[in-house]
């Protein structure tokens, strides 16, 4: 059986004699990340990303060249969440088995039961009988899947008005945030009775917005079940079918990072 995560795989940890070019299965990338910019959304207490250029022009001795200094805080824009964030002495985002962030995707859509702007619960927390919804129309979700939901929140970035309910920023911003988010009885569902691999969401946090507990994360974490925030462009995938791939920044000790998260689709 046609299988692309061997195949990505192989490409990635470059087997020799396994994979050929002309082996290489058809299909198309899709990029599910957001850029890093001055623009890029950081939760309100995190510092925002920071790029200074060290030199940007033409040397004197005849070429161009342009290199830069970055600041950025671990949990902004597309990135992961390692399960450390919310659980002492689990794994650290460096040390995230990388099988984990590779394997099969699916993408769950919920924009219909948030709404609009207007209309919208913002703090729409998915439940199991989303996650069922789509097993009546798909079948049962395989054990090692990555589960994406598209809860129709990424068409706001990079409004921090519209996509995380406040512009403010600091300590006090926390308690005006409105989002979607994955409730804790679906992730504890997800992780005992789906095994899934990782989760993940296009807002800023696998939690609501108005979540003060966390609990979505904290039942994920204690079963080392990492979680990918602010994914872009969910729209463009089908709701199965993809192989996901989704590697952080290394850092070490970290507890997320920067990532970069794209999905292959086979087929001409
Ligand atoms: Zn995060």
């Amino acid at each position: 059986m046609f299988s692309p995560t061997v195949y990505i795989c192989a490409l990635l940890f470059s087997i020799p004699g396994l994979l050929s070019a002309a082996d290489f299965p058809q299909g198309r990338w899709v990029d599910l990340s957001h850029d890093f910019s001055a623009d890029t959304l950081f939760w309100p207490t995190a510092d925002k990303f920071a790029k200074s250029t060290v030199f940007a022009g033409e040397t004197d001795k005849g070429y161009y060249y342009s290199a830069y200094n970055l600041e950025t805080a671990e949990h902004g824009g597309t990135h992961v969440d390692a399960p450390v964030h919310f659980a002492r002495g689990h794994t650290s985002v460096d040390k995230i088995p990388l099988e984990q962030l590779i394997g099969p995707g699916i993408v769950i859509r919920v924009a219909d039961r948030v709404g609009t702007q207007e209309t919208a619960d913002r703090n729409y927390r998915i439940s199991i009988a989303d996650i069922e919804r789509w097993e009546q129309r798909h079948g049962k979700i395989e054990r090692g899947t990555i589960v994406l939901f598209d809860t129709g929140n990424a068409q706001y970035w990079p409004d921090a008005e519209t996509y995380m309910g406040t512009a403010e920023r600091g300590e006090a911003a926390v308690a005006k945030l409105n989002f979607p988010g994955l409730s804790p009885e679906a992730a504890i569902f997800l992780a005992e009775k789906r095994g899934v691999k990782a989760v993940g969401l296009d807002t800023p946090s696998i939690d609501y917005g108005a979540s003060r507990l966390f609990r979505t994360h904290r039942e994920l974490f204690k079963r080392n079940i990492p979680a990918l925030e602010n994914v872009a462009n969910l729209s463009a995938l089908p709701d199965k079918g993809f192989t996901l791939i989704a590697l952080p920044m290394k850092i070490r000790g970290g507890s997320g990072g920067p990532t970069r998260v794209v999905a292959f689709l086979p087929g001409k």
